[in-house]
């Protein structure tokens, strides 16, 4: 696969997609099962690749990389061909003989742009739902993550369709080139800041894209939460892959009568989770690089510590850390925190919680733990954000039928299963009509008769 890109290798892309080649049903069930092949295959060059550059578990990187990748894909094999049936549309009688219908058509070329969290699922979510849509990819993955995006450039082209599919490692700097081609989507994934620059040079063709952004995503335990439940899953999701996961729990909001016991449940899930020093657990993840370091630990010391701390750069690795009574102008309750820092607010009403998130731009998932539904109810309508996870957190981007992403600051746009179809396909609305009957009345000259009984009969059939 070449390492670089240039307007011949853009031409023969949109030349491949022109010849027609991506668009039959058998192609695009081909791609996904390569797709299918490589997971599988290279599963364990994977796990190492995907430990090299982030130090990820082996099990975290099956669960949300590999394990993860292997369901959508086999939700899109399952579902394709009803996904591009053409939908019929009814007619209106005095518009037969007619038949109406809308089809998807494949967008063309589209430009995948991943993120280093989690480098390998980032690159090919989209890529499926480029392929299910018949079209070619250029995939440019994260120079942050350079064991994966070696092991994607160097491997998969043996098992997709290279002519369609091509991958172009290098920086920010090379994505930004990239940009200046006229791609037909733009798939995005990354901070909020690049994200703008995207869409400003994507304004330039007129490209339409799709942002999936950051945020800060609140959890917010109520006095009605089961506390141990939510004290184990609230850990394990703010702390899986130290934190660097864009739908990670970013501050923790709880009713004050529950606070104490809930720290001390948390406290005591981190214990049992990772041992007594983190640093040492191979089940822990590490901070991706220098700079992320030194941005993360910056935040570990504002408000009052309840647990964690430590910090050791030699191997890139920052204590769990939980923070409580951090103010609200504080740069960890203003910035995504994107590490494995956690701020605690304590509330005691409804409307200081909706009054906070609103405060910060939208949300890309509100994380509830309440067992009463009418309290969950109340906070869904009262805060809006991408995406919502009751008594959970995470696992509403697994499941491939819920659409996936933002909305305002966290960005536009959706993809996993029909979702990611969707986007990489264009609607197209078909009306086929046939020469009979081929009436007078809608032709000029438009006398006040033929007018007339063109009104009664269109008010009619409507
Ligand atoms: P960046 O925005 O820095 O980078 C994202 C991607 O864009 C990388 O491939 C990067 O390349 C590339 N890039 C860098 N500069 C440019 C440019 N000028 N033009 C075009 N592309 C460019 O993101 P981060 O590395 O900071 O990723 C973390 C952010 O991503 C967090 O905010 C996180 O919340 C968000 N995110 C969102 C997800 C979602 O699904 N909504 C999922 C995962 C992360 P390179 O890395 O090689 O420099």
């Amino acid at each position: 696969m070449p390492d670089f890109y240039d307007a011949t290798t853009h031409a023969g892309l949109q030349r491949y997609f022109d010849s027609g080649a991506t668009r039959s049903f058998e192609w695009r069930r081909e791609q996904l099962r390569g797709l299918d092949a490589f997971l599988h295959e290279r599963e364990a060059a994977i796990a190492e690749a995907v430990h090299a550059d982030l130090g990820k578990p082996v099990a975290e990187t099956w669960l949300t990389e590999t394990g993860y990748l292997c369901t959508e894909i086999r939700y899109a094999l399952r579902n394709l061909r009803r996904w591009m049936r053409p939908k019929r549309v009814g007619v209106p009688l005095h518009y037969q003989f007619a038949r109406a219908f809308v089809e998807r058509e494949p967008v063309g070329v589209a430009l995948i742009i991943g993120a280093w969290n989690y480098p390998l699922q980032l690159c090919l979510a989209p890529l499926i739902g480029a392929l299910a849509g018949g079209n070619c990819a250029l995939l440019k993955p994260s120079e942050l993550a350079p064991a994966t995006s070696a092991l994607l450039a160097s491997e998969l082209g043996r098992y997709v369709d290279p002519q369609a599919i091509r991958i172009v490692e290098g920086d920010g700097e090379l994505s930004a080139r990239l940009l200046e081609h006229r791609f037909d989507h733009i798939f995005f994934t990354g901070s909020r800041r690049t994200g703008q620059a995207v869409m400003q040079a994507a304004a330039r063709h007129l490209t339409p894209v799709t942002l999936e952004l950051g945020g800060k995503c609140p959890v917010i335990v109520t006095e009605q939460a089961d506390l141990r439940v939510a004290a184990r899953r609230i850990v394990w999701a703010k702390f899986l892959n130290a934190g660097q996961t864009c739908v990670s729990p970013d501050y923790l909001l709880v009713h004050h009568a529950v606070e104490e016991r809930l720290l001390a449940l948390m406290k005591e899930a981190l214990a049992t989770f990772y041992g007594p020093d983190p640093k040492l657990s191979p089940h822990y993840g590490r901070i991706v690089d220098e700079r992320n370091f030194h941005r993360v630990k910056a935040l570990q010391h504002e408000g009052s510590l309840v647990t964690g701390g430590g910090a050791e750069l030699s191997s890139c690795c920052i204590e769990p850390t939980i923070v409580r009574n951090v103010p609200a102008d504080s740069d960890l309750m203003s910035e995504e925190v994107f590490g494995p820092v956690l701020p605690v607010r304590a509330f005691s009403s409804f409307d200081e919680v909706a009054g906070l998130v609103a405060s910060m731009p939208d949300p890309l998932a509100l994380y509830l733990f309440s067992r009463d539904r009418s309290e969950r109810r109340e906070l869904m309508r009262r805060i809006r954000s991408g995406t919502v996870c009751c008594n959970d957190l995470l696992f509403q981007a697994s499941i491939p039928g819920l659409p996936f992403g933002g909305r305002g600051m966290s960005g536009m746009g959706r993809y996993h299963g029909k979702a990611g179809f969707d986007t990489f396909t264009s609607e197209r609305s078909v009306l086929c009509r046939s020469g009979f009957p081929d009436p007078d009345l809608r032709y000029p000259p438009y006398t006040a008769c033929r007018f007339g009984l063109l009104k009664r009969i269109v008010t009619f059939f409507s």
